[in-house]
């Protein structure tokens, strides 16, 4: 089993990176990319984790503007010591804790205090609206992280603040530079129509990037399907990966992820060329399994 998008605790994941890869070979995944939001923090730690059931690889998952809208791209299989890219993800660890600075003075002249404190004892690198819906729970603001993002953090919220992200095509450039394989995250969570996702499969393919997620959790059959077919024309590759955050969420558990479609199964991430000559050592075959 392979899963390739998920986080621990340097960004809004709840285990640390041991505990991650430790349920990851529980749950008989065989091939593992932390892909934290803009932080490698995780693979820094585990630099000198060795197992003969799970291979990880270096991931990321960097937000990218691309025309006014945010955009998440996984990064794989890159030199976690490239400088252009560490430069580039400790920049934006900077935009994030200015937003949580900007959100937490709002919300003390809402009267509502005590953001920071609450941040300053989180294991995070890359602070996230996660760990601010975090704070507004269990300060008893609202009842559920949900609501946190309904009523305070999401697109309609009091609290609303957008980031000055780096550009899709920088990104996309900077993990190529590094080495690394580049994914379009998630597709259907931006709410784009058909044309709009089409046009930025185009520029993303344009600007050097590889591949799309395909099948990830909550993502139904039929616009996988739809999904599949539209990264093949754009000639792209496909890749999968369950996004998960916490065991909180089951059906967003590791491995929790559909097989890829028969139209994609050739132009799987693991076929890529570039994918074996970045791989450290090789392993098993591996397939991503049926839910
Ligand atoms: P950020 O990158 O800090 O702006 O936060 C985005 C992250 O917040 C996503 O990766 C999700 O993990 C989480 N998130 C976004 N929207 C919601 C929501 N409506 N409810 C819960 N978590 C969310
Ligand atoms: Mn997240
Ligand atoms: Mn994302
Ligand atoms: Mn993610």
């Amino acid at each position: 089993m392979i899963d390739l998008h998920s986080h621990t605790w340097f960004s809004d994941g709840d285990l640390s990176p041991t505990a991650l890869v430790e349920r990851a070979i529980q749950l008989g995944i065989h091939q593992l990319a932390i892909t934290d939001h803009d932080s490698i923090a995780a693979h820094n730690e585990l630099s000198s984790f060795i197992s003969t059931e799970l291979q990880l690889l270096s991931g990321v998952e960097i937000s990218t503007n691309w025309e006014g809208r945010e955009v998440h791209l996984v990064g794989l299989l890159f030199d976690l010591n490239n400088t252009a890219l560490t430069s580039l993800l400790s920049l934006q660890q900077q935009l994030r804790w200015s937003r949580a600075e900007d959100i937490g003075m709002q919300m003390e002249k809402a009267g509502m205090p005590g953001l920071f404190n609450y941040l300053q004892q989180m294991p995070c690198e890359s602070v996230g609206r996660s760990h601010i819906a975090g704070y507004l729970v269990d300060a008893g603001h609202v009842g559920s992280k949900q609501q946190a993002f309904s009523k305070y953090l999401g697109k309609r919220g009091r609290f609303k603040t957008s980031i000055p992200w780096c550009d899709l095509q920088q990104a996309t450039q900077v993990l190529r530079e590094a080495g690394g394989l580049t994914v379009l995250a998630h597709p259907d969570r931006y709410d784009f129509n058909r044309a709009r996702l089409k046009r930025l499969m185009s520029v993303f393919a344009e600007a050097g990037g590889d591949a799309v997620e395909v099948s990830y959790s909550n993502l139904h059959p039929e616009k996988m399907s739809a999904l599949a077919e539209q990264t093949m024309q754009a000639g792209l590759w496909a890749s999968v990966g369950s996004d998960f955050h916490t065991p909180a969420n089951t059906w967003m558990d590791l491995g929790r992820i559909r097989q890829l479609p028969a139209n994609c199964a050739e132009r799987a991430i693991w076929h890529h060329p570039r994918w074996s000559a970045a791989l450290p050592a090789k392993l098993p075959a591996v397939q991503p399994s049926v839910v």
